[in-house]
């Protein structure tokens, strides 16, 4: 797999003020580590991040629209994004997918569309608790990605992370365990094998999210098939975030 690769998804957080504080953080911070590192601000934040931002940090959106722009009050589509020159979205969040119905066909034809943008994509799946104590927690994923699968070539996914999100996890500082974490990671690796192709399977990075902290970043880390993170509250707090980026092997 390529290099480390680590999104801070700032959620609907922020104003002017900590925005500023969180960028300055940011960029007195030291990038030690080969690591790609991305932020993804609120919308409507994303152009004053930009101009401010260091450029050793990529930027992201948290979203975009389906497909081309026109009559979808509120939406903002993946050609508006790269006009912006922002390279990267994260698609199919299990927010998105939970609070406004989201689903697998839908996020399917989004990263789709995003792609033939020329966006890059963090595409999340992730098994909620009761679908993990059914021992589902691979059947969800597969499920997830299968959608994706069907509606974009296997030369797109070099566009593609994968970020494995369970939900129980999510927001909840309750994180997955290193073996619970490398044993649904190699799961996902193998189904692309046979959902796509061995290549695919061993390029294609996959991030774990979900209570990713300074201090248990490490030991994630260190297992085999994770290749990055996708943070979420951790994101917000500068250093926590630089530490957290820095914890590549
Ligand atoms: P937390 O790191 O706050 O658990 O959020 C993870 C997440 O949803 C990132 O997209």
């Amino acid at each position: 797999t390529g290099r480390f690769v680590v999104g801070g998804n700032w959620k609907c957080n922020g104003n002017t003020a900590s925005i500023q504080k969180l960028v300055q953080d940011l960029n007195a911070g030291e990038i030690t580590a080969d690591v790609e590192v991305i932020c993804a601000p609120p919308m409507i934040y994303l152009p004053r991040v930009q101009s401010t931002l260091d450029r050793k940090y990529q930027l992201s959106a948290q979203n975009c629209w389906v497909g081309e722009g026109g009559a979808f009050t509120g939406e903002v589509a993946a050609e508006m994004l790269a006009d912006n020159n922002i390279p990267w979205v994260i698609l199919g969040h299990s927010e998105r997918r939970a609070l406004l119905g989201e689903s697998d066909e839908f996020i399917g034809q989004k990263v789709a569309y995003a792609i033939s943008k020329g966006l890059s994509v963090m595409a999340c799946i992730g098994e909620t608790l009761e679908e993990r104590e059914r021992g589902d927690t691979l059947n969800v994923c597969r499920r997830q990605l299968q959608a994706i699968v069907n509606c974009i070539s296997p030369a797109d996914w070099a566009k593609v992370v994968i970020a494995y999100e369970p939900v129980w996890a999510i927001g909840t500082g309750k994180v997955a365990t290193p073996v619970e974490a490398q044993e649904t990671h190699a799961g996902i690796r193998k189904y692309m094998a046979e959902a796509v192709s061995p290549a695919v399977a061993s390029a294609v990075r996959i991030q774990y999210g979900g209570s990713v902290n300074a201090g248990n970043c490490e030991e994630l880390a260190r297992c085999e098939d994770i290749d990055g993170f996708l943070v979420g509250g951790a994101s917000l707090d500068g250093a926590a975030f630089v530490t957290i980026c820095n914890s590549a092997r």
